[in-house]
């Protein structure tokens, strides 16, 4: 009887990251051997303190960027690196197979960073990045604002995702050199109630932190409405030297 009520409720299904056959759900969307491979993923490479990329080479604490031009965040973190197969996959199948139940347990691991570094605290808003109408449109939900919503329920913050807005649309930014990304995004995002804003410590929530220049330009637009402090959560992570 047991067996036939566990068949209803989580059928027998694959890993949604290796394909191994088991029950996966909205709690346990992949296998203990991918959730190892996660966790053990960042351990062994130093990080920059400040933005929290993964670093090839360790000269000091931050990575070159950082030291060259510091960002306007207070820190950023994410749960472990873009270079992971499993973590990058783990955004493809939320993103492109609109499995959005995988949002809860990735939400969870984002909350697990920002709860054990104190550094994010104090926090009171929580702000997803915005997609563009496009994306919007093209998969029916953004999924840093499922991230966000998650982890809000976690954290116990409120999640506000119609603060910051898109109000430019940018092309495909994957062909664009460094310079021509940040020219692209330039005033791309906008507040749209800045006495929401005003005085607030806010943590942004994305999917995956690479470049950064959505993220630093997304912090600059909220600085500017008057926030006291951006920190930023992503599900991963580039790397950099
Ligand atoms: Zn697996
Ligand atoms: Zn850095």
């Amino acid at each position: 009887m047991e067996n036939i009520l566990m068949d209803i409720l989580f059928p027998v299904s694959a890993c949604n990251l290796c394909r191994e056959k088991g029950r996966f759900h909205s709690r346990r969307p992949w296998c203990e051997k991918c959730q190892d491979e996660i966790l053990t993923a960042k351990t062994s490479m130093p990080v920059c303190e400040k933005c929290g990329k993964y670093l090839t080479v360790l000269d000091g604490t931050c990575c070159s960027e950082c030291r060259d031009n510091p960002p306007e965040f207070k820190i950023a973190r994410a749960v472990g690196p873009y270079e992971n197969d499993k973590l990058r996959k783990a955004i493809k199948v939320l993103k492109f197979l609109c499995r959005r139940y995988m949002s809860v347990k990735m939400g969870n691991m984002m909350a697990d960073v920002v709860i054990e570094e104190p550094a994010f605290w104090p926090i009171d808003i929580i702000i997803p990045v915005p997609i563009s109408k496009g994306n919007l449109k093209q998969r029916g939900f953004n999924q840093s604002e499922l991230l966000a919503k998650q982890i809000g329920k976690v954290l116990k913050k409120r999640v506000c995702s119609n603060l910051l807005s898109r109000v430019k649309e940018t092309p495909s930014q994957r062909e664009l050199t460094k310079e021509e990304r940040e020219e692209n995004l330039l005033c791309a995002f906008k507040v749209t109630e800045p006495d929401k804003i005003k005085g607030k410590n806010i943590l942004l929530v994305d999917d995956v932190y690479t470049t950064g220049s959505t993220i630093k330009e997304c912090t600059r637009t909220l600085m500017e409405a008057g926030a006291e402090s951006v920190s930023v959560i992503t599900w991963a992570i580039g790397t950099g030297y």
